[in-house]
């Protein structure tokens, strides 16, 4: 019988992974607790009303229909008993015979009780939608509110967190606000509308150059974005936010994208784990103690090359292709290769005509930065259909200045009710 490898999670990581064991002779599962992949890196553009959810996610099925020695199973894993090599899910159990684990990130809150209740992160496609539906109810509130006071509180949008997630997002808001819900919502005084970008360092894209970390933040300021570094927010409560200096900002939308850690199962497997609450793994992504365990993407911290890698899709992509590789070989009688990442570079894009990149330790800004941002998100995105549908939703808003997916899909939250709003 053929070996049985089980690949938790369908992200970058884990689906990199299915596929790359395609010729290994091993049976492969992937499991996930949705039936798609989802293209993160988009989804601020679902959030700002850009793109629909399905032209960023593919089912799985759909991905890997063509691979022979493929199935998937729609579970969410609860834990790993190592000794029996068994997952246990919220459907039956699953026994393998080499597991790897790539169960991704979740939203870290910091203990922000208030934060993690009233606030919007942004981590899947139901959390892009509740913003786009939170944002456009705030506006048709907005509409009838006849206190100045509340008013501005519907329109002021905090984003916190100055990572690539808030840049993108506070970028898109904005061009959303002032480039096309300004046409719809005519009576609104544009000048009641207020974006921030808080940030508790002392500059924004703190993994990029400071050349380019200064060139988002002046970019943004032209978008209408207030950027505040040094800004601890400490509270929220969904009708203001409160910042550690002491300052309260009215506002009903708090968008959160200051911090990850390791999605839940981390915690869960009762193994050693680090920053975030990531696995430490060996140089080899295997679990120490359990060569036929491997850990790969957000959920692993590895420290062989220094500092610990970052949680982004090129090393989950880069690790998924290494396990393929060590698996294939463990198979075939040899041993598990190390992981050597390979840094293609970062890129961030503030909107319309507006990007910072470094790419072979070369930064550039601008337009030039904005256009390989647009090809590589395009290539990157899987499937052909979503491709073109994307293009085809990125040339209508950029030669028209709209965002097609206006729809308000739920009803407002309690916050932005009508009782509360005079
Ligand atoms: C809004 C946003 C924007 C981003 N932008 C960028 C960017 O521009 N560039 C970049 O490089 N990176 C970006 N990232 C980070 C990037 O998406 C992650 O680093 C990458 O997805 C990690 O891949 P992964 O395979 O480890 O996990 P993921 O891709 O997150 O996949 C994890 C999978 O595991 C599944 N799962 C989790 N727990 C369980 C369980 N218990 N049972 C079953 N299934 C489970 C999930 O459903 C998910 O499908 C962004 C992330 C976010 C949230």
């Amino acid at each position: 019988m053929r070996p049985s490898v089980v690949v938790v999670g369908a992200g970058f990581g884990g689906l990199r992974a299915a596929r790359a064991l395609r010729r290994a002779p091993v049976d492969v599962l992937l499991v996930d607790r949705h039936n798609y992949h989802l293209f993160q890196p988009l989804l601020y553009q679902v959030a700002t009303a850009g793109l629909e959810p399905e032209e960023i996610a593919k089912p799985v099925r759909a991905v890997l229909r063509g691979q022979r020695n493929f199935d998937f199973r729609l579970a969410g894993v609860s834990g790993v008993d190592f000794a029996s090599r068994r997952l246990a899910t919220d459907d039956a159990p699953i026994g393998y015979d080499y597991l790897v684990l790539a169960t991704g990130a979740a939203a870290n809150f910091f203990g922000l009780k208030g934060v993690e209740q009233f606030g919007l992160s942004l981590k899947d496609i139901p959390d892009a939608v509740r913003i786009r539906n939170h944002v456009l109810s705030c506006f048709e509130e907005a509409m009838f509110v006849s206190n100045a006071e509340r008013r501005r509180a519907l329109l002021t949008f905090v984003v916190v967190g100055g990572g690539p997630t808030g840049v993108e997002m506070a970028g898109a808001l904005s061009e959303l606000i002032r480039l096309v819900l300004v046409k719809d919502y005519r009576r609104l005084d544009l000048k009641d509308v207020r974006i921030l970008l808080l940030e508790a360092g002392d500059r924004l894209l703190a993994g990029f150059p400071a050349r380019l970390s200064e060139a988002a933040a002046n970019t943004l300021w032209k978008k209408h974005v207030e950027v505040r570094h040094g800004a601890l927010v400490t509270g929220f409560d969904g009708s203001a936010a409160t910042l550690k200096s002491g300052e309260v900002v009215p506002a009903r939308t708090l968008i959160w994208a200051a911090g990850v850690q390791a999605a839940p199962l981390a915690k869960a497997l009762g193994v050693p784990t680090a920053h975030l609450g990531r696995v430490k793994v060996e140089p080899t992504l295997q679990l120490a103690g359990h060569p036929e365990v491997f850990v790969i993407g957000d959920a692993a911290y590895l420290e062989a090359q220094g500092p610990s890698l970052p949680m982004m899709a090129p090393v989950a992509i880069q690790m998924g292709e290494t396990v393929a590789r060590s698996i294939g070989r463990l198979v075939a009688g040899g041993s598990a290769v190390p992981f050597v990442y390979k840094d293609p570079g970062t890129l961030a894009t503030i909107g319309r005509n507006a990007a910072v990149a470094r790419i072979r330790g070369i930064s550039f800004t601008g337009f030039p930065a904005w256009v390989v941002w647009l090809v590589v998100h395009l290539i990157q995105l899987i499937g052909f259909r979503n491709r073109l549908f994307v293009l085809t939703n990125w040339a209508w808003d950029y030669f028209f200045y709209d965002r097609a997916v206006r729809l308000i899909t739920a009803p407002p939250s309690p916050r932005v009710s009508r009782e509360e709003s005079t």
